[in-house]
């Protein structure tokens, strides 16, 4: 932590801070210029609350150079984390493309989609059995049916299953049927459930909470993997900006910042990041040129009908042009595709 006194501050201002900082646990290293003094206190507190040095008569600013973050800092994994899941890699080379429907409607819907989005080279179905939605009038989703029909449509096309759990109470049963448990926006920093998502045996994909900072993003994950559960992926969703003309604003620099702070995968959801099916495809472009490790895209086959997020699914046509778009942009940077 760096600590700036202010242009004015007496010396036994500045004693009196050094005094704290030294009760507080830190070591302090002063230098003296002409104008300022400025103190580095030296310490690993990651909980320290700043502030009660930022009050302190004769302090102008206060600034935290470690992050707060450990388990999930790049420095913890230099190399960087890959999870084999069930044989396909996530955080190597190969980018791993999800895809799926917003949610499992019928066994029908789930089969059909599962068939062509295989076919078109995706590892992972998509699919929610439990929807977070907005109103409780709209389609909750089919719960344990609905992961019937997703972990049987996923077999019998070999792919993998991402989908969400919503509480505490579900994973057990979501364990029994997925590969990857998926964390939703809304509940990016609900910490009891992320603690009990630290004891759980499946990797956990993390959503972005719609107004988290890259920090309490991480911090989330921080929360699972002290739990004891090393196998997060981080999801870049997009994040609620001032802007109306897209339903979320995909925040693509996130991909390259977390890179750099962070050794845990990372995939995009151009779908659920832009809202509206025309500009998926180029979003998704774009996060694989920013070195997500993986897409995640919503794909239906009659999305006029589809119960929820139509308006955001790909048609399984336009879904088979992205993945060879996705083909040449990995290869333009050194990656293939999973
Ligand atoms: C979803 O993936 O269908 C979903 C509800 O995502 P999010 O939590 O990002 O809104
Ligand atoms: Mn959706």
């Amino acid at each position: 932590m760096i600590v700036v006194l202010e242009p004015g501050a007496t010396e036994s201002q500045v004693e009196h801070v050094i005094k704290i900082l030294y009760e507080h646990g830190f070591d302090v290293h002063r230098s003296t210029g002409v104008r300022q003094t400025v103190l580095g206190a030296i310490g690993v507190r990651p909980d320290f609350d700043h502030r009660q040095i930022e009050l302190i008569p004769g302090v102008a600013e206060v600034h935290r150079i470690t992050d707060p973050y450990k388990l999930a800092a790049r420095a913890f994994r230099r190399e960087g984390s890959v999870f084999d899941i069930g044989g396909v890699k996530i955080g190597d080379k190969g980018v791993v493309v999800m895809a799926g429907p917003c949610a499992v409607e019928s066994e029908e819907q789930i089969n059909t989609i599962a068939a062509r989005v295989a076919k078109s080279g995706a590892r992972f179905l998509r699919g929610g059995a439990f929807k977070p939605r907005s109103s409780p009038y709209s389609f909750q989703g089919l719960g344990e049916e609905g992961l019937k029909f997703l972990r049987a449509a996923a077999d019998a096309h070999q792919l993998k299953v991402v989908t969400e759990v919503m509480d505490r109470s579900q994973i057990s049963l979501v364990e029994k049927y997925a590969d990857v448990l998926q964390v939703g926006a809304r509940n990016m920093q609900n910490f009891t459930f992320l603690k009990e998502l630290g004891k759980a045996s499946k990797p956990v994909l993390l959503k972005r909470g719609m107004a988290a900072t890259i920090e309490e993003w991480l911090m989330s994950a921080e929360y699972i993997l002290s739990g004891g559960n090393s196998q997060v992926i981080l999801c870049e969703r997009g994040i609620r900006t001032f802007e109306t003309a897209t339903r979320n604003t995909l925040d693509v620099s996130a991909i390259p910042v977390i890179k750099k702070k962070s050794h845990l995968p990372i995939i995009a959801d151009p779908s659920h990041g832009i809202g509206i099916r025309d500009k998926v495809v180029p979003m998704a472009r774009a996060c694989i040129a920013a070195g997500a490790d993986g897409v995640m895209i919503e794909v239906h086959h009659d999305p006029d009908h589809a119960k929820s997020d139509g308006a955001q699914s790909l048609y399984p046509d336009q879904f088979d042009v992205l993945m060879k778009e996705i083909h040449l942009i990995a290869q333009a940077i050194g990656r293939v595709i999973a």
